[in-house]
């Protein structure tokens, strides 16, 4: 039994698991570029962005 999201920013399916960190997003670059239009939204709805909620820089991911 899987449950199976879609993501948010190209419309997959995303496996719900640890074997989908990025979920609901299929990957990295869909969440990178979904925070990035919360980005561009935060011009038209201050205050929304909080910039410490970004993900860590790719130097965590060799400790996986
Ligand atoms: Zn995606």
């Amino acid at each position: 039994m899987v449950t199976k999201v879609t993501c948010p920013t190209c419309q997959s399916e995303v496996e719900w698991g640890p074997q989908s960190p990025f979920r609901p997003f299929c990957s990295k670059r869909c969440q990178l570029i979904d925070l990035g239009e919360w980005a561009d939204e935060e011009k038209r709805i201050p205050g929304e962005i909080n910039p410490d909620l970004l993900p860590e820089p790719e130097e965590g991911d060799q400790w996986l």
